[in-house]
């Protein structure tokens, strides 16, 4: 563990502007947090404001307000009270924008509270919620004004709990990536038990690149609050547990899904301390996990392949990377509207082979889309898909289920392995739950199977930009 470097952050623009000192002007240095109720059906939606709340420190860019990534299905954007000029935007996506595309959304409404955090403004500002069209544009679904001097911000201390552990912290947060690992079904005897799943994790994200060569750019904390009982809630086996987060399996009613719908709870624990990104640790031995773009990833942290688990999770919660695989069952039931360009930076449409967004990494001589056996993969998936549905129905215990995915991965990677445009980049059919109409970047990665231990080139470009949105 290093010391923390206590030194003033300068940050001078190409033309030797000052822009830190433009980020003094504008904002005091803390972070606010809007809490609001987002809720609808498949064919509406709709925000419902809930309060707005002071944190700590910023901990984001202060020289990079305005997210150039343009990633996320929503953003959330502060403008000037006065003029209309942008100050801070940053693209995100939420349990909402997922749930709206499972069959339940069709039958009935749900509220889900959510949060956006920015820096503190020194006067009113505009705030607005925006969603991405079918053609990639914007389109507002609310605005809202706030004046951070006003009676509605809840300026009350945040109640320490829990006790933030400097796990590696490296400099001061305005130029790092702050990560933030939470743990939850731990009890208080369990701690140290924690601590050491956190180093093993956090070992396994940085032995693999971008994140190894980028390492010096990240700070990393941890903190639990203690749980009554060790485990964490899982419907299908008829597990209950009042953990502090109340991170659950089956989210969605897709049994390995694990999401937390505690957010109130989840952000007054992790205001604690400075935090551009997190992830949710569970204490269970049984598979599972989930990552959300600019919210947060969760990984169970006692399995065969957690390790896996922590860096393919985070993959989607920090890089905006979508699931390469399209053969998994899961709840939704359009991720991607048909006839569209994804927004996500790791699969595409191919509706016009010419403006790939990932063609500069493509060998000349690569056809698109690029040949791949995929009948023979899908035979091969489709006979794993059977027997978990199976082994899922007889309540398999955890042992058999990873004994299943090991098998899996011998005969499957092999397979892949074996393809004649392995490790290149090209435009292979079957991605982001999609066996035809979308494409992946490359025969296998993170993102698609279990099989590699390394991201294709386009995912670990897609996580190198925001790393930088983050430390430049
Ligand atoms: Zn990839």
């Amino acid at each position: 563990m290093l010391p923390a470097v206590i030194a003033a952050f300068l940050a001078v623009a190409a033309d030797g502007t000052d822009l830190s000192s433009d980020f003094n002007t504008r904002f005091t240095g803390k972070t606010l947090r809007f809490d609001y109720h987002h809720c609808g059906d498949a064919t509406q939606e709709q925000i419902a404001p809930d309060g707005f709340r002071l944190e700590g420190e910023w901990a984001g860019s202060r020289t990079q307000l305005v997210d150039a990534l343009d990633f996320g299905k929503y953003r959330f954007v502060m403008r000037d009270a006065a003029g209309g000029e942008t100050l801070f935007c940053a693209g995100f996506c939420s349990i909402y924008g997922e749930w709206e595309t499972t069959g339940e959304a069709k039958r009935q409404w749900r509220a889900f509270h959510e949060s956006a955090r920015f820096p503190e403004p020194k006067a009113p500002v505009v705030l607005a919620i925006e969603k991405r069209a079918d053609d990639l544009s914007w389109r507002e679904l609310w605005r809202g004004d706030c004046d951070p001097a006003s009676r509605f911000v809840d300026r009350s201390p945040i109640t320490p709990r829990g006790g933030v552990m400097p796990i590696d912290v490296r400099g001061p947060s305005a130029d790092k990536v702050d990560l933030l690992i939470i743990g939850d079904g731990w009890t208080g005897k369990q701690r140290d038990a924690f601590i050491d799943d956190v180093h093993r994790l956090i070992g396994s994200l940085f032995a693999t690149e971008p994140f190894k060569r980028r390492r010096a750019d990240w700070n990393v904390r941890a903190i639990m609050a203690p749980s009554p009982q060790p485990g964490v809630t899982d419907p299908r086996r008829a597990t209950f547990v009042d953990t502090p987060m109340r991170l659950q399996f089956n989210a969605f009613d897709s049994d390995r899904y694990m999401l937390t719908f505690a957010n109130r709870e989840l952000r007054e624990l992790a205001a604690q301390a400075p935090y551009d990104a997190l992830i949710l640790l569970a204490n269970t031995s049984k598979y599972g996990g989930g990552g959300i773009y600019n919210l947060w990833a969760t990984c169970a942290a006692d399995t065969d392949v957690a390790a896996y688990v922590f860096v393919h999770e985070f993959g989607h919660s920090f890089g905006g990377l979508a699931d390469e695989y399209y053969s998994s069952q899961v709840a939704y039931e359009e991720f991607t509207p048909a006839g569209c360009e994804p927004w996500e930076p790791n699969i595409t449409a191919l509706l016009d082979p010419a403006q790939l967004k990932w063609r500069d990494l493509v060998s000349s001589g690569t056809p698109l889309p690029t040949p791949w056996d995929q009948a023979a993969f899908d035979a091969l998936d489709l006979a794993y898909q059977k027997r978990r549905a199976e082994a899922l129905a007889a309540n398999a215990d955890d042992a058999t289920n990873e004994a299943l995915m090991r098998e899996i991965k011998a005969s499957g990677g092999k397979q892949l392995a074996s393809e004649p445009w392995y490790g290149k980049v090209g435009a292979f059919r079957g991605a982001g739950y999609e066996a035809t109409r979308l494409l992946r970047p490359s025969v296998d990665c993170i993102m698609f199977t279990r099989n590699p231990t390394a991201f294709c080139p386009v995912c670990e470009r897609a996580i190198e930009r925001v790393i930088d949105r983050y430390t430049r």
